[in-house]
C-alpha cells in the first residue's frame, strides 16, 4: 500500500482478514495505516530503494493516496502487479486532465475553463461567474479553492494560489451531490455499490446516506456514467465518481478518485462486500464480491471539531447506546479542526430510522 492514511488502514484490516500481510510505504512515522500494517517502510514515495524493497516484498501494490506520484506507480509496474495504473491516477490527479477526459468521453461536467495564465481569466470569466477557482493539482476537501464573483477576485485568487494551473468552474445551484463507487477487475468485470448521497460542509464530506434518495432512473444514469468512465480509463481497482445533481435536474460529473472513497465507508457495515475488501479482491485476482446493501445507512464523518473538551473524547458510550451504530476511529492522536478522525455508520431497517438516529448522534456531537 502506497500511503498511510485511514483509507490505507481500512484496506490493511480488510486484507489481513483475508489472510494477507500488508506492507505500507509512507513518509509519516505515526500513520493510521503504518500502525496496523505488517510492515511499514518509512520512506518518501519517490525513494527508489524503498519502492524496490516494496516490490520485492509484495505481489501487488495499490494506493490510497491520490497524490502519490504517478512515477512511483510506473516504477513499481515493472516489478509487481500495480492497480490502479499510473495513467488513471495521473488523470485523476489533475483537474484539467480529469475534466478534459470526462468531457471528451461525452459526459457532462459543470461549465469550466482551464486557467494557466492570468490572461486566461480575461477571456472566460464573465460566463463562468460567480464561480470557483480550483487549483488543478493537490487540492482536496475544498482546499485550494476560492469562491469568486468578479474577474478581479478571480485574478486575486489566481495570484494568491501562486499562479499554478487552475480551473475556473461555474458555481451551480445544487439540488444534491451523489457518488458512485465501483470496482473493476483485471478481467474487466465491473460492479458498483448503491449510489450514495453526500452532504459537504465547507468542502469536506459531512454525511453520506445510502441508498441516495433519488429516482431509480437517476441512479441508473449515474452508475452507467461511472461504468463508462471506468471502462474508458481501462481502470482496474476501486473507483469513485462524484456527481452534482443541479436544481434543473441535470446530472454532471464533478470529479473522480482512483481509490476507495469516504462516501463508500458505509459499505463496510451495510453491504455484503466493503469497498476495501473489494480492493483486496481485485489486487489478488479473486472474483468480485456482491455489493448489495443489507441495511439502510447514514455515515457521519467525525472531524476533529467533534472533540469539544481538550484532552477528552466525545461521549462514545452515549453514541453506541444506539445499538445499530458502528464506530470507526483511525488512530490519529491529535483532533485538529477539519481533520478526519473517524466515522460512524448508523444502520437501520428503514431510511427514516437511519436518518432519525443519525440526527440524534449529530446533535450529541454538535455536528452542523
Ligand atoms: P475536492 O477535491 O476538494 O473534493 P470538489 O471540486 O469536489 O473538490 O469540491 C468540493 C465541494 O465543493 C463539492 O463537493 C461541492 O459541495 C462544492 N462545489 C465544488 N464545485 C462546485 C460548483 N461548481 N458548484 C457548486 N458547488 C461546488
Ligand atoms: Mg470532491
Amino acid at each position: 500500500m502506497l500511503g498511510g492514511g485511514q483509507l490505507g488502514r481500512m484496506f490493511c484490516t480488510a486484507a489481513q482478514s483475508l489472510g494477507y500481510r500488508v506492507c505500507v510505504l509512507d513518509p509519516g512515522a505515526d500513520s493510521p495505516a503504518g500502525s496496523v500494517a505488517d510492515r511499514h517502510l518509512l520512506a518518501d514515495y519517490l525513494d527508489e530503494a524503498a519502492l524496490a524493497e516494496l516490490a520485492s516484498l509484495c505481489r501487488a501494490v495499490t494506493t490510497e493516496f491520490e497524490n502519490v506520484p504517478s512515477r512511483a506507480l510506473e516504477f513499481l509496474a515493472g516489478r509487481c502487479i500495480v492497480s490502479p495504473a499510473a495513467r488513471s491516477v495521473g488523470i485523476a490527479q489533475d483537474r484539467i486532465a480529469e475534466k478534459a477526459f470526462i468531457r471528451d468521453r461525452g459526459e457532462a461536467t459543470a461549465p469550466y475553463s482551464p486557467v494557466l495564465r492570468v490572461e486566461d481569466l480575461g477571456e472566460v470569466a464573465p460566463q463562468l461567474l460567480p464561480g470557483i477557482l480550483k487549483v488543478a493539482r493537490l487540492g482536496y476537501d475544498g482546499k485550494g479553492q476560492a469562491q469568486v464573483t468578479t474577474p478581479e477576485e478571480a485574478r486575486a485568487a489566481f495570484e494568491r494560489f501562486g499562479r499554478v494551473p487552475c480551473v475556473l468552474e461555474k458555481r451551480l445551484e445544487l439540488e444534491r451531490e451523489v457518488s458512485v463507487i465501483l470496482a473493476r477487475g483485471f478481467d474487466g468485470d465491473c460492479i458498483s455499490w448503491p449510489v450514495a448521497e453526500n452532504v459537504h460542509v465547507a468542502g469536506i464530506l459531512s454525511t453520506s446516506t445510502a441508498p441516495a434518495r433519488i429516482t431509480a432512473a437517476l441512479s441508473g444514469r449515474a452508475e452507467a456514467a461511472g461504468r463508462r468512465i471506468a471502462q474508458a480509463l481501462d481502470y482496474v481497482g476501486v473507483l469513485c465518481v462524484e456527481f452534482f445533481v443541479t436544481t434543473d435536474g441535470s446530472l454532471l460529473v464533478n470529479e473522480m478518485a482512483p481509490r476507495p472513497h469516504n462516501s463508500g465507508h458505509y459499505s463496510i457495515d451495510a453491504c455484503v462486500t466493503s469497498q476495501f475488501e473489494q480492493q483486496v479482491r481485485v489486487l489478488a485476482g479473486l472474483p468480485l464480491g456482491a455489493t448489495h446493501q443489507h441495511s439502510q445507512a447514514v455515515m457521519l464523518n467525525l472531524l476533529g471539531d467533534c472533540w469539544h473538551t481538550p484532552g477528552g473524547e466525545p461521549p462514545w458510550a452515549e453514541i453506541l447506546a444506539h445499538p445499530q451504530t458502528k464506530l470507526h476511529l483511525y488512530g490519529k492522536s491529535e483532533p485538529r479542526p477539519g481533520r478526519k478522525m473517524g466515522h460512524i455508520t448508523v444502520l437501520a431497517d428503514s431510511p427514516a430510522q437511519a436518518t432519525k438516529v443519525a440526527a440524534q448522534i449529530a446533535q450529541t456531537l454538535r455536528i452542523v
